[in-house]
């Protein structure tokens, strides 16, 4: 007989039995989400179904009380960079206006499995940087100093307190880059993406809002007011607001309203190996290597490093750049030499001129930008959903994403922090 998950209890509803009975009989799961056609009309439409958009569709119905939202999303939810990236969260930025949005950001994160009732898997296993020259040492000093200032945790290492955290580095007296020291951001760490993409997902849906799969964009109603509607896959929709949140393609939809970003599109890749014992239970970047690496719970090293250098939306990389990242990582870990690579994908990242994101108004009234997140916007998602649900719903910049505007591009207020992340952005 077949019985719908919803009715069962604990234990039942969790056991491995229950799970099997579930396989067995065919029963109905429940949807985590609802999937309703598109209405012919809405008061907010959010483009993207990413973990930004889903977290601004999320706060404008829970901050806001504006539940007349959908999110329309061509491929499926969590489909873009945020099922892609190597899931570092983190707010160790230089610049006070990033050590702020960041950190609020990490510390939403940090009741957010609680909030969605979604296990999220953040993990603060902390986030070391390596120095690997006296001239490392000095600017890293700097940095975490600046972090301290901002109210950023952060903990200069000696080369054994880089030991103590990560023994599996290469300390031999030949090695290609010696470990002189560094510093740790012990809040750092890493989220399950997917989770942050459902569980946002769920809570949206749940307090009304509409997320629509398989509906791509195609263009834009816009009268002389401002804008009135979306042209879909699924036919026109109207709205007087709308919230463009698409990663690498925010210039290719901007270009269709005939805005001109200051944005390029680059491939960014990550791989992952085979899986192994626990070795490395803490995120290790080498900016000098040029990467980055983790250990999953399920035992891959999860590896990434700089942008395929060239501009793109060809959502594959190439090897060289794949070349690179494994000679640097080698080059840390030689006793990594023998492992299997698993899987290889890339993500088409939206890289703006100063390495900051673009948050707020157009000069097109009712189109808003939640952009430019480059390499790094997988931390930002509670926070960017946080501040973009605030300036959809008033139409004032929030005080956090109030430096990130459009308009720092006029006035030369540039947040430059490409040197914070170590990594190109
Ligand atoms: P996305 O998740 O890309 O969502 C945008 C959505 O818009 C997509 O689902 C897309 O299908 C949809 N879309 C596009 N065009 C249309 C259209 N016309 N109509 C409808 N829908 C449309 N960040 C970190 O903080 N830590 C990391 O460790 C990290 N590692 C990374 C590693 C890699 C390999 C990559 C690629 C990125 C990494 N990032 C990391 C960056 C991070 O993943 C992104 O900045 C973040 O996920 C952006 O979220 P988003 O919601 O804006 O975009």
């Amino acid at each position: 007989m077949s019985v719908p998950f919803s009715t069962l209890k604990f234990p039942e509803r969790y056991s491995a039995l229950g799970l099997l009975s579930h396989a067995i009989t065919r029963s109905a799961w429940q949807p985590a989400w609802r999937s309703p056609d598109p209405k012919p009309a809405y008061d907010v439409i959010i483009v993207g179904g990413g973990g930004h958009g889903l977290a601004t569709a999320y706060y404008l119905a829970r901050n806001h009380g504006i539940t007349n939202v959908a999110v329309l999303e061509k491929g499926w939810i969590g489909g873009g960079n945020t099922g892609r990236n190597t899931t570092v969260v983190r707010s160790n930025y230089l610049f006070s206006e990033s050590a702020r949005f960041y950190d609020f950001s990490v510390r939403l994160y940090e009741g957010l499995g609680r909030e969605l009732n979604y296990n999220i898997m953040f993990s603060q296993r902390g986030m070391v940087t390596l120095a690997h020259s006296r001239h490392d040492l000095d600017a890293q000093r700097r940095w975490a100093n600046a972090m301290r200032l901002n109210g950023v945790d952060s903990d200069l290492l000696t080369r054994e307190g880089v030991r103590d955290l990560a023994p599996a580095l290469d300390f031999s007296d030949g090695a290609r880059l010696p470990i002189m020291g560094g510093f740790v951001q012990k809040r750092g760490g890493t989220a399950r993406h997917d989770a942050v993409a459902w569980g946002y997902a769920r809570a949206a849906s749940a307090l009304g809002v509409d997320i629509i799969q398989n509906c791509e964009v195609t263009g834009f109603d816009v009268g002389t007011d401002g804008i009135r509607g979306v042209q879909t896959s699924r036919g026109l929709i109207a709205t007087n607001r709308i919230g463009l949140a698409v990663a690498g393609h925010s210039s290719v939809l901007a270009d269709k309203l005939g805005l001109k970003l200051p944005i390029t599109s680059y491939a960014l890749q990550a791989l992952v190996s085979e899986p192994i014992k626990p070795v490395l239970d803490t995120v290790v970047l080498s900016p000098a290597a040029g990467i980055y690496v983790s250990q999953s719970d399920k035992g891959e090293l999860v590896i990434g490093g700089g942008l395929d250098l060239y501009a793109s939306y060809a959502q594959r990389g190439n090897l060289p750049t794949v070349e690179n990242v494994l000679a640097g990582l080698l080059t840390l870990f030689p006793r990594f030499s023998r492992l299997r690579m698993l899987r290889q994908w890339a993500g088409i990242v939206d890289v703006v001129h100063d390495s900051s994101p673009i948050v707020g108004r157009t000069d097109i009234p009712g189109i808003f930008l939640n952009c430019g997140w480059g390499t790094g916007g997988f931390k930002a998602i509670p926070a960017g959903g946080y501040c973009f649900a605030h300036t959809l719903a008033t139409g004032d910049a929030h005080p956090l994403t109030a430096p990130f505007g459009l308009d720092r591009f006029a006035r030369g207020a540039l947040i430059d922090e490409a040197a914070a992340s170590g990594i190109a952005h």
